[in-house]
């Protein structure tokens, strides 16, 4: 359920609505909008129903949302979420916000060298995991907490956000330390102990969709992190499996259009992952920025045939330069900026 109030509600009014609410046993989430306040009412809602809501001063209308998620929804929060990192790069506005680094951190060197490509390319996010999902377990695992002091190392040297996996619940504390968003990776979406600790973290969270989740679902696992508190949540179409084998993943361009109207929450692209073929991935980035993104997420290695994972998709500095000569001149065809 959700409550719109009045325009000219004054602070009293939204504030003895939420005591009411309160007193019920369930939760109020308050969003403030230009027009209008909206107070999203969590928990069993049957305790609601009960009450005349709409006879409180300053209510204009009670609306019960059938969606099963409330907060994530543009229902509760007409106007697309926006928010603004320390280094002041903007996520979900009209510029395109750009994610870039390696798979995994490697080393000192090499992360150096990837933040300066990174920094060099007018990119405002540097990513890559110290605690990688391997699918094998003999596979690198990532440097952990080194891997962490590199990346805030490399971003604060030249003035980049990090973005980085947490993987486990008694991790998240650790990597909010060194990192300026968490990451969920697509193989932890579902991980709901996760989502609740992630939503009670000071940091803005990255959402990666599971291989094999629905739109929906997706929602559903933000709404974890939004119940909780966190509204700076930003979501990534990484590519889902499909029968296709051509590629390693199929990048949903559907649920770009399809989030953006469901949803206030930045989406953004994952096309590295989502083709697993470097030649891919400059065609799937355009497509996801002309279907509406909000931004691109890209692994860059400064020597792709000496990577300790996903070395096929990652692209050499020049690639990268030239996807984001391309990206620049697509996003002022759509009316956005890079
Ligand atoms: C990653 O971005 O490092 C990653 C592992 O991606 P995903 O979770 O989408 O597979
Ligand atoms: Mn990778």
């Amino acid at each position: 359920m959700i409550i719109v109030m009045r325009p000219q509600a004054t602070p009293e009014q939204i504030n003895h609505l939420c005591e009411k609410v309160k007193e019920l046993g369930l939760t109020p989430q308050v969003s403030r909008g230009v027009q209008k306040t909206i107070i999203g009412v969590i928990g069993q809602e049957d305790k609601l129903r009960v009450k005349p809501l709409e006879a409180f001063p300053g209510v204009e209308a009670v609306l019960e949302i059938q969606k099963p998620y409330k907060l994530s929804s543009r229902d509760f929060k007409p106007e697309s979420t926006e928010f603004e990192m320390p280094n002041g790069v903007k996520v979900g506005g009209k510029k395109i916000v750009m994610m870039a680094g390696p798979c995994s951190v490697e080393g000192r060197d090499m992360l150096m060298k990837t933040a300066e490509i990174v920094k060099n390319n007018g990119v405002g996010f540097l990513r890559g995991g110290a605690f990688k999902p391997r699918t094998s377990p003999y596979d690198f695992q990532g440097l952990g907490e080194e891997g962490l002091k590199y990346l805030r190392e490399a971003a604060d040297k030249f003035g980049l956000m990090v973005v980085t996996e947490v993987m486990d619940t008694r991790m998240v504390e650790l990597v909010a330390r060194y990192a300026d968003m968490l990451q969920i990776g697509a193989r932890n979406m579902q991980n709901f102990d996760l989502l609740k600790e992630c939503g009670m973290a000071k940091r803005p969270v990255l959402l990666k969709r599971g291989l094999s989740a629905t739109i929906k679902e997706l929602l559903l696992s933000a709404e974890y992190l939004l119940s909780k508190g966190n509204f700076k949540i930003v979501l990534c179409e990484r590519g889902i499996r499909t029968f296709e084998t051509a590629t390693r993943n199929t990048i949903d361009i559907n649920a770009i259009p399809v989030i953006k109207r469901e949803s206030h929450l930045p989406i953004i692209v994952d096309p590295s992952h989502g083709t697993g073929v470097r030649a891919y991935v400059p065609a799937i980035a355009k497509a996801a920025i002309a279907a509406g993104a909000d931004g691109i997420m890209t692994e860059v290695h400064p020597n792709p045939e000496e990577a300790w994972s996903d070395g096929p998709q990652s692209f050499r500095a020049e690639e990268f330069h030239a996807l984001m000569d391309d990206l620049r001149h697509l996003a002022k065809a759509v009316g956005r900026d890079l």
